[in-house]
């Protein structure tokens, strides 16, 4: 094949691709917020939603963070979004670990976590809502799912919500509009390396 049939080939085949592209934009009409579900064990997660986090403020959207896990002070995402304008990031202080070893404390820390998400989650000012590792409370039922799912569902229609952790159970993936599993081939720390300043944390 000579350069020109190359060129010829490649346009009539970009012109098919463009007329299915145009064809699904066109058919993706609906105006509302999603929930996204960022969950499965490989890293990724709770970065890309803080990088979802950052596109939101680019578009000057009011954004709400809340951690259901202990609160990583020197984590680079808190320290860095936490001071910005538009962002109300709420960590536990001292919520669930592994560390606490206590049911009651975990109830009480995920409660306290709950009350602040649905405050967010009923605040139509919110553009954004990330409840980073939530999924871990519905496997220690911490929290009600039926309770959580309803406030999710009735959330203002243009409020999106980004939901990460491992594990998440089968009703979060039936809410979720967007769901990805991110998945482990390798990992730095399983060859004995420390978690890295800006990488991990
Ligand atoms: P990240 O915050 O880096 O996007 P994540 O949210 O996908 O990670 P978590 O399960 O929340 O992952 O784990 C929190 C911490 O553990 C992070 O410092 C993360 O980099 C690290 N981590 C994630 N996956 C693994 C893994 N498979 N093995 C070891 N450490 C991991
Ligand atoms: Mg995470």
């Amino acid at each position: 094949m000579n350069v020109t049939d190359h060129a010829t080939k490649h346009q009539q085949r970009m012109q098919k691709v463009k007329q299915l592209v145009d064809k699904k934009i066109a058919q993706a009409n609906q105006e509302r917020g999603i929930i996204v579900l960022l969950t499965g064990n490989g890293k990724g997660k709770s970065s890309s939603a803080f990088g979802m986090l950052a596109r939101s403020l680019g578009h000057q959207k009011q954004c709400g963070v809340v951690q259901f896990i202990k609160g990583c002070w020197e984590c680079g995402e808190q320290l860095f979004f936490s001071n910005l304008p538009g962002v109300h990031f709420h960590a536990m202080g001292n919520g669930f670990t592994w560390e606490t070893q206590n049911i009651e404390h975990d109830r009480k820390a995920a409660q306290a976590a709950w009350k602040q998400s649905h405050k967010m989650l009923t605040d139509s000012r919110y553009g954004l809502v990330i409840l980073d590792e939530m999924t871990y409370m519905f496997r220690q039922n911490l929290l009600d799912i039926n309770e959580v799912t309803t406030t999710l569902q009735n959330r203002p229609y243009h409020m999106n919500v980004v939901i990460t952790g491992r594990g998440a159970i089968k009703q979060l993936v039936t809410i979720a509009d967007t769901v990805s599993e991110v998945k482990e081939i390798k990992h730095a720390f399983r060859s004995g390396i420390k978690a890295q300043q800006g990488i991990e944390f």
